[in-house]
Formats: C-alpha cells, sequence, structure tokens
C-alpha cells in the first residue's frame, strides 16, 4: 500500500495540453476517452447528489473543468490518495480539477475527493477547516470508491502521530463519526470560516454546537 496519504504539495504551474474536450453541461472533460469520460462524469455526478442530500444544496452549477494529465505533469503538487495524485484549484468562480493517473481502480476515489472539493467552495465559499475540508472530502471518496474506508480505517487503528493529526486520516474518521448526527449540514454551513488545529478542537467545537442547539 502507498503510504503518502498525506501529502499536500504545492501548486506548480501545469502544462495545459490540448486534449478534446467534451462538455457535459457545466462539467468538461479533457484528456480521457469517450468510455472514461462517462465513468468520471458518473462519479462527479453522483458525489454532487451525495452532497445535496447530505447539506440541502444543489451544486454541480459552477463551470467545471477536469483535466487527466500524465502523472510526470504533476511532478509537485497536489494531494495523493492510494498511489494517485490530485489538485482541484477554484478561481473565479471556476473549478479546475487535474487528476494524475494510470489505470488505477482508485481513480474514482481521487476524483470525487477533488469534486467535493470544488462543490465545497461552490456551496460554502470555502471551508477553512483542514479536519473538515480534507475529511469530507475523503468522506465523500469513500462512498466513490469503498476500498479506500477500509484502508483509512486501517491506518486509524494502527494509529501513530501522523494518523491523529492527519485531516485525511483523523479527519475522515470525525465525519464517519458524525455525519449522521442531527445539525451535521448546519455545523459545516455556519463555521466554515472556523479552524481547528486538532480533531480535538473539532471535537469540541462540535460540542459547543450540539449543546446551543438543545
Ligand atoms: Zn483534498
Amino acid at each position: 500500500m502507498r503510504s503518502a496519504w498525506w501529502l499536500l504539495g504545492i501548486v506548480c504551474a501545469l502544462p495545459l495540453r490540448g486534449a478534446e474536450e467534451t462538455a457535459f453541461g457545466q462539467l468538461t472533460f479533457a484528456g480521457l476517452s469517450p468510455e472514461m469520460q462517462i465513468a468520471a462524469r458518473r462519479v462527479v455526478v453522483a458525489t454532487g447528489a451525495r452532497f445535496d442530500r447530505l447539506f440541502g444544496t444543489s451544486v454541480g452549477r459552477m463551470p467545471t473543468v477536469v483535466r487527466w494529465v500524465a502523472a510526470e505533469e504533476v511532478v509537485c503538487g497536489g494531494e495523493e490518495i492510494g498511489g494517485m495524485s490530485g489538485l482541484c484549484v477554484v478561481r473565479e468562480g471556476r473549478a479546475e480539477i487535474l487528476v494524475a493517473t494510470r489505470a488505477n481502480a482508485a481513480v474514482a476515489a481521487i476524483l470525487a475527493h477533488e469534486a467535493t472539493h470544488a462543490f465545497l467552495a461552490e456551496a460554502f465559499g470555502a471551508v477553512r477547516d483542514p479536519f473538515l475540508n480534507e475529511g469530507l472530502a475523503q468522506w465523500f471518496a469513500a462512498q466513490a470508491w469503498p476500498p479506500l474506508r477500509n484502508e483509512l480505517r486501517h491506518l486509524w487503528l494502527k494509529g501513530g502521530p501522523r494518523t491523529s493529526s492527519s485531516p485525511y486520516v483523523a479527519g475522515f474518521h470525525w465525519i464517519e463519526e458524525h455525519v449522521e448526527r442531527p445539525g451535521f449540514g448546519e455545523f459545516v454551513k455556519t463555521g466554515r470560516d472556523a479552524t481547528s488545529k486538532s480533531v480535538d478542537d473539532l471535537e469540541k467545537r462540535w460540542r459547543e454546537f450540539a449543546r446551543g442547539r438543545k
């Protein structure tokens, strides 16, 4: 298993490829075969539907381009999940998602993860809390690609400081425990500008929020 779940790098200047593009409404794909575009679209649309159910939103209206790039093209950028890297940049009301992959089933996970960042930006502007932001992205990724859940649970059970302080692992675990609790969506919406230094911080904020709701 690749262990670089925590890597969050710096965005590099990425060369845009002249691959042909196909648009599905506001969603455009580039650098993919037609069959893969349909599969990728399914992942993004299903993630958007899950997002809307959870938050009562209506995402998917922000123009979003998903580009498939060679792994070498994302030389020092993005996030790595299951040996694949991706990147989501939102600027001026548009999202660009870069997926660097070889043929790998985990592609659904990275796509759902990066799409979640785009949806969070569309619905809430931004969610600054890294444990909420990355935890939610991982949670939606695990919905799209269930083996990720097992990998993350395994990492969590193994423990260690990198796990307990990782928004990608501890954040995911926290989201799993709280996502179905009453007020969860409201907590994310109202607390999007707060930041937690640890998952314990986040839990403290949640408890205060839950007390206030009673
Ligand atoms: Zn992320």
